[in-house]
């Protein structure tokens, strides 16, 4: 076994004798889950996914989809629009609550229910099934290949989702939502029940952790933009009232869902899922957090963990025979690894018998703007030229 899944495998087992929580009830069809399943999966930017345990497991994703369909909102309407329609800020409530900021009834964000509601009612489409085939189309897209809904779990829900459907109608009359709330409030119930096991949330959680594109189909799904956006949305927002903790504890930006599934990634290094069915308190598996508690902390995946390497190029020097004397950079440059670059120039500066300095960007898969313009700077001040094409 090679030492990645094996760290995986020790992981899983490390958790699977933890037994608190309980399965989520309420949705009828979900008590039926086999509370002992447990699996996890991660992908990394070439599309490589690891999965352990009961991987080829299907569960309904419930509201994981909700940061996906944010996003294929976003980029079909842009960020403008759909803000005005709900918020971006921490409910501190739980995921049902009725969050309605109070002049406008835009809900707290598009993470907890009426949010998830309001951002559903975006979806193009003139009924149901229209609406409902979008959704699923845009999560498969994410997921690399055809989901399906399971029927069973959207009648369930459909059959006892009251206050959802009570949270459409409070939408409605803020005018929120528009057209028949019922349109809505069923597709996002559908969207609750589309199918996914561990290897799909993963391969979704990389998408979202690669810029939007999708790392195993190579298809961009949605802007880099709208990426990041969600990112830092699921960052304050996705964990509901347990967020903070989560952020402290985990330091990943992710989302969970009453199935027991919990999403998780770190910007442009792997995603991340994990499922595992019976609940804390605040909605989220039990196992699950565990999991990624211990993949952050013995693996220091903590987003806000020190990642010199992120903001460092690597640096090659080279003397033609004329005394021209080439710079190149290769991988990112970052703001910070600018500076990097620039400290090492102040000694070039010091010996002075450079005739002439070139700094070759033309190796860097990133250069931020800024970057670029505060080494154009100090290079041209040095008598140099930085070659940029
Ligand atoms: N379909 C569920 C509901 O609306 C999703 C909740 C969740 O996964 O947190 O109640």
């Amino acid at each position: 076994m090679d030492p990645v899944t094996q760290l995986l495998e020790d992981v899983l087992a490390d958790v699977r004798g933890e037994d608190a929580g309980a399965v989520a009830d309420y949705i009828p069809e979900l008590a039926r889950a086999d509370a002992s399943r447990l699996a996890l999966a991660v992908t990394g930017p070439a599309g490589g996914t690891i999965a352990v345990g009961d991987a080829d497991a299907e569960f309904s994703i419930q509201s994981i989809s909700k940061p996906f369909v944010f996003a294929l909102v976003l980029d079909a309407l842009g960020r403008d629009e759909v803000l005005r329609h709900v918020g971006v800020e921490p409910s501190g409530e739980p995921f049902n609550a009725i969050s309605l900021e109070e002049s406008t009834g835009r809900p707290a964000n598009p993470l907890i229910n009426a949010g998830a509601i309001a951002v559903t009612g975006l979806v193009p489409g003139t009924d149901l099934e229209e609406r409902s085939a979008r959704i699923v189309a845009g999560l498969s897209a994410f997921a690399g290949r055809s989901l399906t809904v399971d029927e069973d779990v959207y009648a369930s829900e459909s059959a006892t989702g009251e206050r959802n459907r009570a949270l459409a109608h409070l939408l409605r009359s803020y005018d929120i939502l528009h057209g028949d709330p019922h349109v809505s409030v069923e597709a996002y119930f559908r969207q609750c029940a589309t199918l996914v096991t561990v290897t799909d949330v993963s391969v979704m959680a990389g998408t979202l952790a690669f810029g939007g594109r999708n790392p195993v189909t190579g298809e961009k799904v949605i802007s880099a933009r709208t990426a990041r956006d969600v990112v830092s949305l699921m960052t304050s927002c996705g964990m509901y009232d347990g967020s903070g903790s989560w952020l402290l504890r985990v330091g990943l930006p992710a989302k969970s869902g009453v199935s027991g599934g919990i999403l998780a990634l770190a910007p442009s290094q792997f995603g991340v899922a994990v499922m595992s069915p019976r609940l804390d308190v605040h909605g989220n598996s039990t196992r699950g957090r565990l999991v990624l508690e211990r993949l952050s902390d013995e693996l220091g995946m903590h987003v806000f963990d020190q990642h010199t390497a992120i903001a460092t190029p690597r640096v090659s020097v080279e003397h033609d025979s004329d005394g021209t004397m080439r710079v190149g950079l290769e991988g990112e440059l970052s703001f910070s690894g600018a500076e990097r670059v620039l400290a090492a120039l102040r000694g070039i500066e010091v010996a002075a018998d450079v005739p002439h300095l070139v700094v070759d960007v033309r190796g860097l898969s990133q250069l931020h703007p800024a970057a670029l313009a505060v080494l154009r700077a100090q290079v041209g001040r040095l008598g140099g030229e930085v070659r940029v094409d």
